[in-house]
């Protein structure tokens, strides 16, 4: 992953302040993890990763001193293999399967074994590119799930061509990602790697707006669906409206890529829900400073729908659990918001029992984001289920369309970047084999 990138974010974002979570391995500290690796007949740790990356063939590969061969084998099962290897959940995937857990020892690092092989040998790796075959794939939006697509595509000798709305290419991986665990400017490195293949990407491009479902129709063979989610939810947070509420994906969206950001004079924060956002944006706040930091939820600490490890690291960093609560008013005067109130809940619903006014210079809303249902369903023939995610097989992402695909959390609702990968790439060889199947026939054109 060298080499300047097209776009470049500014440097004084409040993101920069962060420092590495797991520092990247030297050689003789790869080589010695590598070299700890049993080499598992039926490898656990495979069958862990939704990508299936030959977990100790890539190790192996270490620490036989081929660090680019590890890179292939990585980048083979999953092209986003850089980001994956610091942004997966490794301790309930590979790693919190790997054969050393059941005698209760350190199982290996893999997620870091993985970073220092895509880090030092992706570079290196010579992808096969098929010529090209004339045919165009058209991409909603520019997270893992269509840079995975768009990078299979492209190297099957299609041509691809990524419409994003939004400012910078990358989606969640590049806004949403907690910084420490990797930030924005390795992330737009790695949407390089993927552009080099020969994938366009047209950034500021509204569906809708700046192009209709049907011009994407007529100037493609076939679409990928991978828009992801839309804009935080702030329903249920009464006094919602005004400075200093703010959607959670929103405010660590402007913390990674805004300069404008400052946290100024936050001393008292709350963070509202009970998922890995919410946890992301509790750890973010802690470690940016800020003293106070709540986390309000309407249910107890057992029932939150967060990685337990990602938690307990929040409560060691300084957050505070409010459990069973919910705010019953922002409460504002003439120079801003002052302190939320909170009511105890039962079930998850609010009582009158009051739990108190606490003071508050920030909320950060984090109790899920709405879905882009419009912008699906603007597609012929491509239908949302009840709860607005796309319609669409989980194995081929085939829609009700049969020129257009999906992946992503606009299909599954909002899973791990790696889930994304796996959905794209498997589009891709369906897209693959519809492509094909048009040249059968004829020649079709769309
Ligand atoms: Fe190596 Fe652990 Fe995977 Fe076995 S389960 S191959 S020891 S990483």
């Amino acid at each position: 992953m060298h080499g300047a990138p097209a776009y470049v974010l500014p440097t004084d974002r409040l993101e920069t302040q962060f420092a590495d979570k797991y520092p990247p391995y030297t050689l003789s500290q790869a080589l010695a993890e590598a070299n700890r690796c049993l080499y598992c007949f039926d490898a656990p740790c495979i069958s862990a990763c939704p990508t299936a990356i030959d977990i100790p063939t890539f190790i192996k590969r270490i620490a036989n001193g081929s660090v680019r061969g590890a890179a292939t084998t990585i980048l083979d099962a999953n092209l986003l293999g850089a980001s994956c290897a610091r942004v997966c959940p490794v301790e309930v995937l590979c790693e919190g399967a790997c054969v050393y857990n059941t005698w209760g020892r350190v199982p290996i690092a893999i997620g870091r074994l993985q970073r220092y092989a895509t880090e030092h040998g992706a570079a290196s790796v010579n992808f096969t590119r098929n010529p090209p075959t004339g045919r165009t794939v058209g991409l909603v939006g520019c997270g893992p799930a269509s840079l995975a697509c768009a990078g299979r595509l492209a190297l099957l000798g299609h041509g691809t061509v990524i419409y994003e709305a939004a400012e910078w290419p990358g989606g969640l991986n590049t806004t949403g990602i907690a910084p420490y665990k990797m930030p924005a400017d390795d992330v737009l490195r790695e949407v390089e790697y993927i552009r080099a293949f020969g994938v366009e990407i047209r950034t500021g491009i509204e569906i809708g707006r700046d192009v209709s479902a049907q011009e994407l129709l007529e100037q493609h063979d076939a679409v990928f669906l991978g828009p992801g989610l839309g804009a935080d939810s702030l329903a249920g947070v009464p006094g919602n409206n005004g400075p200093g509420v703010i959607g959670a994906v929103e405010w660590i969206r402007r913390m990674k890529t805004d300069p404008t950001l400052s946290l100024g004079s936050v001393r008292h924060a709350v963070v509202v829900g009970g998922g890995n956002t919410a946890i992301d944006a509790v750890r973010e706040l802690s470690q940016l400073g800020v003293s106070d930091v709540k986390l309000v939820y309407r249910r107890g600490e057992s029932q939150m729908r967060a990685y337990r490890h990602e938690w307990e690291a929040a409560k060691k960093e300084g957050g505070v659990l409010v459990p069973n609560a919910v705010i019953r008013e922002v409460v504002r005067d003439h120079d801003g918001l002052k302190a939320v109130a909170l009511v105890a809940t039962e079930d998850g619903k609010p009582t009158t029992r009051a739990l108190g006014t606490f003071p508050v210079d920030l909320v950060v809303v984090a109790i899920g984001q709405s879905r882009l249902r419009a912008l699906v369903e603007s597609f012929p023939d491509v239908a949302c289920d009840e709860r607005g995610h796309i319609v669409a097989d989980a194995e081929t992402g085939a829609t009700g369309n049969p020129r257009v695909f999906a992946g992503g959390d606009a299909r599954n609702g909002g899973k791990e970047v790696v889930d994304a990968v796996a959905e794209g790439q498997r589009a891709a060889r369906s897209i693959d084999a519809l492509l094909k199947q048009l040249d059968a026939d004829g020649g079709a054109d769309a």
